[in-house]
This record gives structure tokens, C-alpha cells and sequence, in this order.
């Protein structure tokens, strides 16, 4: 059998992850709303994996980090500090002639609007502050206006003397956090890559001052490479983009965009930063309170150095599942075409893992086998129970990346085995009951 590989158009990725159940327009039944999707049965399973995965390698695996979950909307003045309020901007600007509006970084030219190829049309650019504001309290007015958070980290940097205290922790040491963030970005686009609400991850490890600290960046920048390839990720669609010293802020010593070649070209996934002392200066110097951590040791104060790794959830979940989209064409001896639709999941990411099947509905000794298999696994591994057509059934599974498929037959009765198919390879073997636990255990873990 020959079989050949396409890329993956973003079309198709987003017809499968509707058809599927993994992600949906959010509010549909009224039109959508630009910049919001909702995830659904597999797509909440597939991102929450992703979740766990990073969560797992920054925090649960390590001593040195803690995990932190902060509070959506803060104190105003946070912002302030932060620079969110006077800087976080976007120069946005409109065609006078068909009205649309875009980024004007995102414009090749600002000659010819894009869209209704109109010459000179365009407004002056102007600042357009993204974040979402909206009111704290019944009063609505300027003193109860506050904003949805446009990232998780300044969360941490305004707890950081609590976190050190309570965890007992001194530099240098991590804090992680995963949760919502809200951008009003001027142009949402290309599906769940650039939404207005969308999660974090974000690791913020605090160094002393003691020369060590460009080493601590090269080292996380070198922990997110090998996390990447852990899960699969194509290495020749995965580059680690090193910022000029003109595209860094001054303060920053170092910083990495992990990009990934998405269907439309290069996007970030991730900024890897030398931020320095920036963040924990603002916030003493706005709220007048002592962030600096106490040396026991030395007896000595200082502000510790800050490497942040901040990743997108929603933009590493739509990798994944972009990355592991591959649609196979076939020949088969008979010279017959066939096509397949397959996602390469990594097992630890993949919706379901393990899908058991009966070869007939209407047998309920086949049915009852099968289930008891199904159940029997359950609390291990993702599973799912289906039954009836084979072909359909593994092409549905192939679809959405279940690694292994065990099918309950005739002939399980007499031999007491299964089945098993390889998603990857399409290789099917016989494998007895007794010993399913133990190949799984070997294939996932
Ligand atoms: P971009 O240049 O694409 O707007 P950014 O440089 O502003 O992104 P950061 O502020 O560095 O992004 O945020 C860290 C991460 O948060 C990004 O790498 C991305 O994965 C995620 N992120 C930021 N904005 C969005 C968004 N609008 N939608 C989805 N994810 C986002």
C-alpha cells in the first residue's frame, strides 16, 4: 500500500474541530462573537491536557516552583504600575472608504487599504489601550472602573512576599500560574490563535543577584525546547526567534519568541524574558510597599532578577492539534484510493486514549465483554466504548487521535483476546485480556 502526506489547510482544521467536538464559535446560535470560542467534550479534555502537561513539567516535577492562582480583576493601580494603563496599546487605524480596521503593524503598506484596494484612505494611526475595562460594585462610574487582566503575571509579582513567606522559599525559585487573561485585540484572527479571551501559563522564577541570571534564562529556554519535543512537536516547524536588542525592552537582558509555522506563517506560542528587576521596582515604587526579599543568610535585602516564561494555552492547544493533522492518501493493492484523517496525538495529550469496541450491536455477549474491558480500564486511562461498524469506527477515532483501538470479536469468546490497532502504524494485533493493562501501561504509561 503506497500512502502519501498533505499539510493541513486551516480550513480543514477548523471543519474537524467542529465536526468533532473540539472547538465551536462561542454563542453560534446568535451569530458568534468575534475573538471567543468555546471547547467542546474533546476540545475541553484536549486543552485541559495540555494544561496538566505544562503544569506537570513547571510545577509538580520540580522543588523550586510553587503554584499560584490569582484573582482575575485587581487593583486598578496594578495596572498602573505594570505600564498597562499608558502603554499597552495597539496603533489602530481605518480605511475612510470601506471602514475596516486594522493593526498598522499588521499593515504591509499604508498606502492601499487590503481590503477595498482603495490609495491614501487611511486615518491617522491612533493608540487603542486593550484592555477590557468594566465596573466593580453597583456604581458605574470612573472610581469603580477596573479591567479583566491581559495576563496571569502581575497577579504573582503584587503576592510575591506572601508567596515567598508562606512557601518558604528563597531565590532562586519559581511561581506558575495558569488561568484567564482578556485582550481587546483589534483584529482577532485565524481561529483560536489571536482571541479576546484566551489562557496563560506563566512561570515567573526569581534569581539573586549573583551573576547566574542569563544562565537561568539560557536553562528554561532549554526545559520549553526538550517540553515541545517531548509532545512531538515537528522540530522543523518549531524555531526559537532571539529578540535584538532593539526588539527587547531596555531593561531585559535576553528574551526568546517561541514561534510555530502555522498554515498562515510563524506565530508565537510563547516569550521566554530576562526581565530583570522592572516589575517588582514598579510595584514597590507605586504601592510604597517592601518586595525586596530578605537573605536570612546575609542578612541582607535585595530585588531578585525575574526570568518569565509566558505561554498561550488556547495557542498551544490549536498547535497541537494542527501539528498532529495529517491527511493520508492510499492505494491499495486493488489500486483503490482511499483517504484518511489522522491526528498524531501524543497518548498524555490525546482526548481519549484507548477506545474499545464490540464488533456487533446486537450481541450481548460480545457487548457485555467489551464494556467490562472498557470499564475495567476507565479509571487508568481516557476511554471511550463504541460499537458496530469497524471501518467507521477507527476512522472516527483516527479522527480524533485516539492512539489505540481494542475490539471485542467473535472469536474473544473462545480465545479470550482482543484486537488491538495502532492508530500510527494501522497494525493490528491479538493481544489477551490478561494482558492489556501491561501493554497499555508500556504504550502510555
Ligand atoms: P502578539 O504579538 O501575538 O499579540 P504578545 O507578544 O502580545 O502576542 P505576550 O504579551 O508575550 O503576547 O503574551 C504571552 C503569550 O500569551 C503569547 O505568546 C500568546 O501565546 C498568548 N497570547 C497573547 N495574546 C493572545 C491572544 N490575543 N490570543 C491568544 N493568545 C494570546
Amino acid at each position: 500500500m503506497e500512502s502519501t502526506r498533505e499539510t493541513v489547510s486551516m480550513d480543514e482544521v477548523t471543519a474537524l474541530a467542529k465536526r468533532r467536538g473540539f472547538i465551536f464559535q462561542s454563542s453560534e446560535i446568535y451569530g458568534g462573537i468575534g475573538g471567543f470560542y468555546d471547547y467542546g467534550p474533546l476540545g475541553a479534555i484536549l486543552k485541559r491536557n495540555v494544561k496538566n502537561a505544562w503544569w506537570r513539567d513547571t510545577v509538580e516535577l520540580r522543588d523550586d516552583v510553587v503554584g499560584f492562582d490569582s484573582s482575575i480583576i485587581m487593583h486598578p493601580l496594578t495596572w498602573k504600575a505594570s505600564g498597562h494603563i499608558d502603554q499597552f496599546h495597539d496603533r489602530m487605524i481605518d480605511c475612510k472608504v470601506c471602514k475596516h480596521r486594522f493593526r498598522a503593524d499588521h499593515l504591509k503598506s499604508l498606502e492601499q487599504c487590503p481590503d477595498c484596494g482603495s490609495k491614501n484612505s487611511f486615518t491617522e494611526p491612533r493608540n487603542f489601550n486593550l484592555m477590557m475595562k468594566t465596573f466593580v460594585g453597583p456604581m458605574e462610574d470612573t472610581a469603580s472602573e477596573a479591567f479583566l487582566r491581559p495576563e496571569t503575571a502581575q497577579g504573582i509579582f503584587v503576592n510575591f512576599k506572601n508567596i515567598y513567606q508562606t512557601a518558604r522559599k528563597r531565590p532562586p525559585f519559581g511561581i506558575a500560574q495558569i488561568g484567564k487573561s482578556f485582550r481587546n485585540e483589534i483584529t482577532p484572527g485565524n481561529f483560536t490563535f489571536r482571541v479576546r479571551e484566551f489562557e496563560q501559563a506563566e512561570l515567573e522564577y526569581f534569581v539573586p543577584d549573583d551573576g547566574n541570571d542569563l544562565e537561568v534564562f539560557k536553562d528554561w529556554v532549554e526545559r520549553r525546547k526538550q517540553w515541545y519535543a517531548n509532545y512531538g512537536v515537528k522540530p522543523d516547524k518549531l524555531r526559537f526567534y532571539e529578540l535584538t536588542p532593539e526588539e527587547r525592552p531596555h531593561y531585559a537582558k535576553a528574551g526568546i519568541d517561541v514561534e510555530y509555522l502555522f498554515p498562515w506563517g510563524w506565530g508565537e506560542l510563547e516569550s521566554i524574558a530576562h526581565r530583570g528587576t522592572y516589575d517588582l521596582d514598579a510595584h514597590m515604587q507605586l504601592s510604597g510597599k517592601d518586595l525586596q526579599f530578605f537573605d536570612e543568610g546575609s542578612k541582607k535585602k535585595y530585588t531578585p532578577i525575574l526570568v518569565e516564561s509566558s505561554a498561550g494555552m488556547d495557542r498551544t492547544t490549536l498547535t497541537f492539534l494542527i501539528d498532529a493533522y495529517e491527511k493520508e492518501r492510499s492505494t491499495d493493492p486493488n489500486g483503490k484510493e482511499t483517504e484518511r484523517v489522522v491526528l498524531h496525538f501524543h497518548p498524555h495529550i490525546a482526548p481519549v486514549q484507548v477506545a474499545v469496541f464490540s464488533l456487533a450491536r446486537n450481541k450481548p455477549e460480545l457487548v457485555q465483554q467489551a464494556r467490562a474491558i472498557e470499564e475495567k480500564l476507565r479509571p487508568n486511562y481516557r476511554t471511550q466504548y463504541d460499537e458496530g461498524n469497524i471501518g467507521q469506527l477507527y476512522r472516527r477515532q483516527d479522527e480524533i487521535g485516539t492512539p489505540f483501538c481494542l475490539t471485542v470479536d467473535y472469536d474473544t469468546l473462545q480465545d479470550r483476546a482482543v484486537t488491538v490497532r495502532d492508530r500510527d502504524s494501522m497494525r493490528q494485533d491479538r493481544i489477551a485480556i490478561d494482558a492489556l493493562a501491561g501493554f497499555l501501561r508500556e504504550k502510555i504509561g
